[in-house]
């Protein structure tokens, strides 16, 4: 069962539930519960942070099980607690700007009385939500080469980390993919540095495209890209990477009104136990100085 749907609440429309809450004698918990939620969204930017402490405060005044958060254009969808079978559904605004949707379940059907309670909790959530978006798209773009909108090295130094941590637990494979574009400076000196740009831009197309979503690609510098294969070993890394340097030479790239034909070298390393990032980067990147020495257009392992 769905109440209240798309109801949107935004700064303006909650203002007058809001004093209408204080001026009821029967709802002394309701703003107890507003002022101990305020306080606590006050305490991080963490989005997920800031639905589970949603949730939580909720519960002690409404029969709230779980609460879900979706934001398209940020590709963010949250959820804190556990989905039940009644729903209530708002779009949260300020000033016209949406910042997404949120829908809470119960397993009871949410009475009138505990609507007017849930809005009002979400015109608490409205700002600091609004504050943990814009962190959220600034750390987003900090990671993000805005040239071919693939993660950057920054990402990729995370991003190793935590894959190292998890092939340690599970030790089930992790494999590095080094890609890098032969005679790359010949395209730029000869068709100049706009006809490279889209160059790199169609490379990672292909990349991204040629990859499964668990794995994941990164713009490391210039004309050089790291492929992170979680749960692949070594014999298993080199065909991608053979597939991968296959895409790339397939058909030439398309860059304003040319047609380049680009070949790719590209060095593999399987990580070892207790290997540390660099020493696992330094091993896929020796494999692609091999390459190159061989002749280029091809695939190298460590
Ligand atoms: P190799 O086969 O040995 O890899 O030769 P290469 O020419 O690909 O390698 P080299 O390292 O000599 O040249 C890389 C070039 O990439 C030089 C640099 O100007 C260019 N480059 C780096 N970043 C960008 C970029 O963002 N856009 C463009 N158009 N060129 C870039
Ligand atoms: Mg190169
Ligand atoms: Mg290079």
């Amino acid at each position: 069962m769905e109440l209240a749907k798309q109801k949107v609440i935004d700064a303006k429309a909650t203002k007058l539930e809001y004093i209408a809450a204080y001026m009821s004698p029967y709802q002394d918990d309701l703003i107890a519960a507003g002022h101990s939620l305020q306080f606590k969204l006050q305490q991080t930017l963490d989005i997920e942070g800031l639905l589970n402490t949603f949730c939580e405060e909720c519960t002690s005044i409404i029969p709230c099980a779980s609460v879900a958060f979706r934001n398209d254009e940020h590709q963010l969808f949250v959820y804190a607690g556990e989905k039940h079978q009644h729903i209530c559904r708002y779009t949260l605004e300020i000033d016209h700007e949406t910042l997404g949707s949120i829908e809470c379940s119960s397993a009871h059907p949410f009475n009138e009385h505990e609507l007017m309670r849930v809005e009002h909790m979400l015109s608490l959530l409205l700002f600091p939500l609004r504050n943990a978006l814009l962190y959220h798209a600034a750390i987003a773009s900090a990671l993000r080469d805005p040239l071919t909108q693939l993660a950057n090295r920054g990402a990729y130094d995370q991003a190793v980390e935590a894959e190292i941590s998890r092939a340690q637990r599970q030790d089930n494979g992790l494999s590095l993919l080094v890609v890098d574009i032969d005679h790359f400076k010949s395209i730029n000196d000869q068709y100049g540095h706009l006809t490279g740009d889209q160059v790199l831009k169609e490379v990672a197309n292909r990349l991204r495209l040629a990859l499964r979503k668990e794995d994941r690609v990164f713009r490391f510098g210039g004309e050089e890209f790291i492929i992170l294969l979680s749960a692949t070993h070594l014999p298993a890394a080199r065909l991608t990477a053979e597939r991968i340097r296959m895409t790339l030479t397939a058909t030439p790239i398309k860059a304003l009104d040319l047609n380049l034909p680009v070949t790719a070298s590209i060095g593999v390393s399987e990580w070892q136990p207790n290997e540390n990032a660099n020493t696992f980067f330094h091993r896929a990147d020796q494999a692609l100085y091999g390459a190159k020495e061989n002749g280029r257009n091809q695939v190298k392992a460590a």
